[in-house]
């Protein structure tokens, strides 16, 4: 099908684009299920249908009911009315759903702490094939598994709870691979905890997998990925299907009018973020080019500003932000802040950032922030050692006035920790990250630049550091968050900017921050940019250029234009991913 002027979605009573109407065909299908937990109906009357040998994504807003899908397909969840197929066979139990060779990975991270590598890998797979193996014979496949997987050595007999989170993920997704039976392979946000390289390694293998015949569904939200990786995607929107693109109509453009709905609701954001700034700026940044090709951005921010940074994968938003840190060089223009005599001063790295009271924190701990090899109090006190130490020596430290930092920060961000004086490699991934967090905060910096902080951290931890950012900027600090979660925006951030090939797309705020008016923006629909944000001089320049760029993108029909477009994209970020680690220049340190 060519690219139709509009998506209808099957909740419409006209066209459909769809085969759901026709569910039941396939070799695996489900039909009018639905689940209710109290009053939420998670699914309501889902149908779709899906074959072997192929890619199938399951995609959604938040809480549209993916991983409810996931969990019936699996047999952990009984439902309430409707139908289930793995070819021919309905799963109502998890056993059952093994021996039909179905494995699941789950959106939850589900690791025993206290257990080893392969003994998490073993865990509760007590078929006969399993038993027949010995430990060493388990050890073994344990070692060559994770090797493959993840790209490095990983000691076997490790406890689960010295690991990271990315590693943890990996064994959830290498008990899936463990198996020789697998027919149908399921995994649920699974690239979430992985970075670029490993996330490249799991698309392999779902390939591999696909190639050999198997079915495999990924539940994802990275819309970049699933296009790339897909061959068709069922769309869900409250708990019902609204559509299934197939590979040729697998767009940006049609997901999006699918995971919206065709009348955006423009309906006014539940939560409108107080807005705490000040007519002072106190860091801009001018004509500053992300990427070579892309239009230089001119952004000011405001005391007391909390400002949120987003876009699809792969748009600039990353690189971005880390210009703003001083991690990472731009390809031309200033970044400027406001120094303590109330003069705009360039600055170029971190260090020069760091002085003029700038601090990072970035959501990628195993290349820019946690150091392994140190303890947990150092990781968390590293950056003050230049502030407090006379001599520059760590033998002149204050280490008690570094002690009471540490103090009030652990309790600040209840951090579980072990003695201070543990690898910070013994905390689990969500706690480092707390450590990161708290050693940003623990500079007392008068600006704070968050590259994706809340990523691995559980729920309770990010509400916290929701109310210790809105209290920080309610100070008269400012705030730049990035965040590939557009929930996370909502309340928090009055204005927000979307990033689209390395430049500034659009900007939103206050009732506009809602998730589907971002969606949009994400997806290049949009061209409101907001009112205050981008200087006049290059207000006009910008906006003709986005024209310039939005037409040209309407007037290609084909959406296998765009998806060209999208491939090429990709290619590039990981040529730029490549140049940006060649490029870092300090640490984070
Ligand atoms: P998604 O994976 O698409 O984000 P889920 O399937 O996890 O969504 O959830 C769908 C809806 O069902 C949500 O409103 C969620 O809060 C609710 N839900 C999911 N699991 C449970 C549960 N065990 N108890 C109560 N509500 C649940
Ligand atoms: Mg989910």
């Amino acid at each position: 099908m060519s690219e139709s002027e509009n998506i209808i979605d099957n909740t419409s009573k006209n066209e459909v684009l769809s085969n759901t109407k026709q569910s039941g065909v396939g070799d695996i299908y489900v039909q009018d299920v639905h689940k209710s937990f109290g009053v939420t109906k998670a699914l309501d009357g889902v149908n779709f249908s899906a074959n072997f040998g192929e890619i199938h994504a399951i995609v959604g807003p938040n809480g549209c009911g993916k991983s409810t899908l996931a969990k019936v397909l699996s047999g952990v969840l009984p439902i309430d009315k409707g139908k289930v197929s793995v070819l021919g066979h309905f799963p109502t139990s998890p056993v059952m759903a093994r021996d039909l060779g179905i494995a699941t990975v789950f959106q939850e991270v589900m690791i025993a702490d206290e257990a080893s590598v392969v003994d998490n890998l073993f865990i509760g797979s007590d078929d006969f094939w399993y038993k027949s193996l010995t430990h060493r014979e388990k050890i073994k496949k344990a070692e060559e598994l994770m090797e493959d997987l993840v790209g490095e050595y990983i000691d076997p007999n490790t406890l689960a709870i010295n690991l990271s989170l990315p590693i943890k993920a990996w064994i959830t997704i290498g008990r899936a691979f463990l198996r020789d039976n697998t027919k149908v392979l399921i995994l649920d946000e699974s690239s979430a905890a992985l970075d670029f390289d490993s996330t490249e390694r799991l698309f392999k293998k779902m390939r591999e997998f696909r190639d050999s015949g198997m079915a495999v569904f990924i539940v994802t939200h990275r819309i970049a990925e699933l296009i790339r990786i897909s061959d068709k995607a069922t769309v869900m929107r409250d708990g019902v299907d609204v559509g299934v693109l197939d590979k040729n109509d697998l767009n940006e453009k049609n997901l999006l009018s699918l995971m919206t709905g065709k009348v955006v609701s423009g309906e006014k954001s539940k939560d409108v973020a107080l807005q705490t700034k000040s007519d002072k700026v106190v860091i801009r940044a001018k004509d500053l080019v992300v990427w070579p090709e892309s239009v230089p951005v001119n952004l000011e921010i405001h005391r007391g500003e909390i400002i949120g940074v987003t876009g699809l994968d792969g748009n600039g938003h990353d690189d971005f932000v880390k210009i703003l840190a001083g991690v990472q060089e731009s390809h031309g223009g200033t970044t400027e802040v406001l120094n303590i005599n109330d003069k705009f001063v360039k600055y170029n790295t971190l260090m020069e950032a760091k002085e003029l009271g700038i601090s990072f924190v970035s959501g990628d701990r195993k290349k820019e922030g946690i150091l392994p090899n140190l303890s947990i109090y150092e990781n968390m006190v590293i950056p003050l050692y230049r502030t407090t130490s006379r001599a520059g020596f760590l033998g002149f430290i204050n280490w008690l006035e570094l002690n009471g930092v540490y103090e009030w920060e652990l309790d600040r961000l209840n951090i579980k920790t072990g003695f201070k004086s543990d690898l910070v490699t013994s905390l689990s991934g969500g706690n480092q990250q707390k450590v990161m967090i708290a050693r940003s905060f623990g500079q007392h910096p008068k600006i704070l630049i968050l590259n994706d902080p809340a990523r691995g951290i559980d729920v309770n931890t990010k509400t916290d550091l929701y109310l210790h950012l809105r209290k920080y900027v309610e100070e008269g600090n400012s705030v730049v968050f990035l965040s590939s979660e557009l929930e996370e925006f909502i309340g928090l951030c009055p204005k927000v900017i979307v990033f689209r090939h390395g430049s500034v797309f659009d900007i939103f705020e206050n009732e506009k921050v809602n998730a589907d008016t971002l969606l949009q923006g994400m997806f290049g629909q949009t061209q409101g940019l907001g009112s205050t944000s981008v200087s006049k001089s290059n207000n006009t320049s910008i906006s003709e250029k986005l024209n310039d760029t939005n037409t040209n993108l309407r007037n290609v029909d084909a959406s296998d234009k765009k998806i060209i477009k999208i491939v090429d994209f990709d290619k590039e970020k990981k040529l730029r991913e490549e140049n940006i680690l060649k490029k870092i220049k300090v640490k984070s340190f």
